[in-house]
């Protein structure tokens, strides 16, 4: 297969700064300063008091599995490359939930497992993904 870049995050004024700092390996999410509630995917308005008071605040990195799909088709050809592959809605430590790669072994899934982030590079983009969570000593 001749080289196909993988496609891009769309990235514009509102998502800028969560991209910017995936880049620099920090996870950060937006949280209302007027309702406290974390928000993600990146808003210009806070979806549960509608204010636009909203903040970039570093996030835990950590979240729980909710549900998952094994990937064996791709939907774009770079990514058959990977496939199979998991991927999975993570719910975060601080409340919203996301889509990402799961980076564990299909034998290995289970509903509430532990996550937390993981920088991968992926064609010229870090992407967050999630690895197991190791229990801690
Ligand atoms: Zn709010």
């Amino acid at each position: 297969m001749k080289n196909i870049s993988f496609p891009e995050p769309t990235v514009n004024p509102i998502t800028k700064p969560f991209w910017d700092e995936v880049a620099n390996h920090r996870f950060t999410i937006q949280q209302c300063e007027d309702c406290k509630e974390w928000i993600f995917y990146p808003r210009a308005h806070c979806p549960h008091c509608f204010g636009s008071n909203l903040a970039w605040k570093k996030a835990s990195g950590k979240g729980y599995l909710k549900s998952w799909s094994i990937v064996h088709r791709a939907g774009h050809p770079a990514w058959q490359t990977k496939a199979p592959y998991v991927v999975g809605v993570v719910e975060l430590e601080e409340g919203p939930s996301l889509l990402s790669h799961i980076l564990v072994s299909s034998e290995e899934l289970t509903y509430r497992m532990p996550l937390h982030v993981s920088y991968e590079q992926i064609g010229t983009y870090t992407l967050p993904f999630f690895k197991k969570q190791e229990a801690q000593s």
